[in-house]
C-alpha cells in the first residue's frame, strides 16, 4: 500500500509509538549489551528506557526481513492497545536501520513451558494452560472484533504467544499479519503465510474455502490442543502410529467414549483438558464455515461443566500439505519458522 516506510510513517494512520533515533537505540540497549534471543528476522535484546522501563528491542536483519514486515507490525499493533497483545512501545527507522520496541515479556514464549518437560524448564499446570488459552483467545478475538479494522494475525503458534511476569499471555509477532475493514471479512492473498503445522487448510486449497479470520482461529485450535496435551500435534516418533497426529487420535478416543488420561494429570485437570481438546476440535474443523468465531470460542471455553458435543472429524493433516506445490523452493522451512512464500500453481 505503501512506496517506502518513509512514505507509510508521513501518511496519517495514528501510530501511537514513539520513533527513536538509533543512537537512542543504543543507549536503551547500552551498546546491545544483553541478547535475549535470535529469531526469525533477527536479533532481540534486553533494553531500558529512561523512565526505567524495561523493555525487548528487535534489530530486523535485512536478509531476513522486508520492510513490509516492519509496516505490517507498527500499522497493526502500533495502534491498538490491549492486555493480551504485545505493546509496541517505539521504532527506529534509520537509513536501512529497522527496529521495533515491545515491552518487556520476563517469562518469554510459551513453547518452552509446553514441550518441554525438563527440570531446568518450570512447567506449567493444566490451570496455568487453561487460563492462558482464554488469555490468547481474548487477545485474538480482540484483534478480529475489538478494533476499528479487523487485524488478521496468520501466525499463530506457541513461539508467538509471550508471558508476562504473571504468566498473562500476549499475542505477538505481527510481521504477517493483514488489516482488513470490519466489513469484508474474505482476504486475497497473493502469498501463502503461516507456519506448517499451524496454517489452515484453506491458505494450502483453495477449494476448502476462502481465506478470513477464520484462519486465525485454525491456527488458535492447534495451539490449544498441544497445550491440553503437552505434546505437539504431529509428531513422527510416537509410539503408536495412530498417534502420529494427535487430533485425530484423540477425536476416535472421544468419538469411541474412552477415557483418556495424561499424565501426572488429576480427574479435574483431565476434565479442563478435555474440554479444551472438544474446543480445539472445533476450531480445527477443515472448512472455515464449520468452525467458530473466537467470542463463540470463549464462550464454550469458559462454559462451566458444560456438554460440548464432539464436532464432525476435522478431515485435514498438515502432513498432507502438498508443500512443494505450495511454494517455491527455498521459500519455506519445516522447522516451525514462518513463511511467506509466493503461491505455486495450484
Ligand atoms: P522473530 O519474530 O524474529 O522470530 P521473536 O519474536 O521470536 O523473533 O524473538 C526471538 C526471541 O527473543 C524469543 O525467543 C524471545 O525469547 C525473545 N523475545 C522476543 N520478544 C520479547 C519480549 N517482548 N520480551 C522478552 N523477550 C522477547
Amino acid at each position: 500500500m505503501y512506496d517506502g516506510v518513509e512514505d507509510f510513517l508521513s501518511s496519517d494512520n495514528s501510530i501511537i509509538p514513539i520513533r527513536y533515533s538509533y543512537r537512542d537505540i543504543k543507549k536503551i540497549t547500552e551498546q546491545f549489551k544483553t541478547k535475549l534471543g535470535n529469531g526469525g528476522y533477527g536479533s532481540v535484546f534486553k533494553g531500558q528506557l529512561r523512565s526505567g522501563r524495561l523493555v525487548a528491542v528487535k534489530l530486523l536483519d535485512k536478509a531476513k526481513s522486508s520492510d513490509q514486515d516492519f509496516v505490517n507490525e507498527v500499522a497493526t499493533i502500533g495502534r491498538i492497545h490491549h492486555v493480551n497483545v504485545v505493546q509496541l512501545i517505539g521504532f527506529c527507522v534509520e537509513g536501512s536501520k529497522r527496529v521495533l520496541i515491545y515491552e518487556f515479556m520476563p517469562n518469554g514464549s510459551l513453547e518452552k513451558y509446553i514441550f518441554s518437560h525438563t527440570k531446568e524448564n518450570y512447567s506449567l499446570s493444566c490451570e496455568q494452560l487453561y487460563s492462558i488459552s482464554l488469555g490468547v483467545a481474548r487477545g485474538i478475538e480482540y484483534l478480529h472484533h475489538g478494533c476499528n479494522m479487523k487485524i488478521l494475525h496468520f501466525d499463530i503458534k506457541p513461539h508467538n504467544i509471550l508471558l508476562d511476569e504473571n504468566f498473562n499471555p500476549k499475542v505477538s509477532d505481527f510481521g504477517l499479519a493483514r488489516l482488513c475493514p470490519t466489513d469484508k471479512s474474505i482476504v486475497s492473498l497473493t502469498a501463502a503465510r503461516g507456519t506448517i503445522g499451524y496454517m489452515a487448510p484453506e491458505l494450502f486449497y483453495r477449494n476448502v474455502g476462502t481465506i478470513s479470520y477464520k484462519a486465525d482461529v485454525y491456527s488458535f485450535g492447534m495451539l490449544l490442543m498441544e497445550m491440553a496435551s503437552r505434546r505437539k500435534n504431529l509428531n513422527a516418533l510416537a509410539e503408536q502410529s495412530s498417534q502420529i497426529y494427535f487430533p485425530f487420535w484423540i477425536y476416535d478416543k472421544f468419538h469411541d467414549g474412552s477415557e483418556v488420561t495424561i499424565e501426572n494429570d488429576t480427574d479435574q485437570e483431565m476434565k479442563l483438558a478435555k474440554k479444551m481438546m472438544i474446543v480445539a476440535l472445533w476450531c480445527i474443523q477443515t472448512k472455515p464455515d464449520d468452525r467458530p468465531s473466537m467470542d463463540k470460542v470463549l464462550e464454550m471455553l469458559e462454559e462451566e461443566d458444560g456438554d460440548l458435543q464432539i464436532p464432525n472429524k476435522p478431515y485435514f493433516c498438515p502432513q498432507d500439505s502438498p508443500i512443494a506445490d505450495v511454494y517455491s523452493s527455498n521459500s519455506w522451512t519445516s522447522d516451525g519458522t514462518s513463511v511467506s512464500g509466493s503461491k505455486g500453481p495450484n
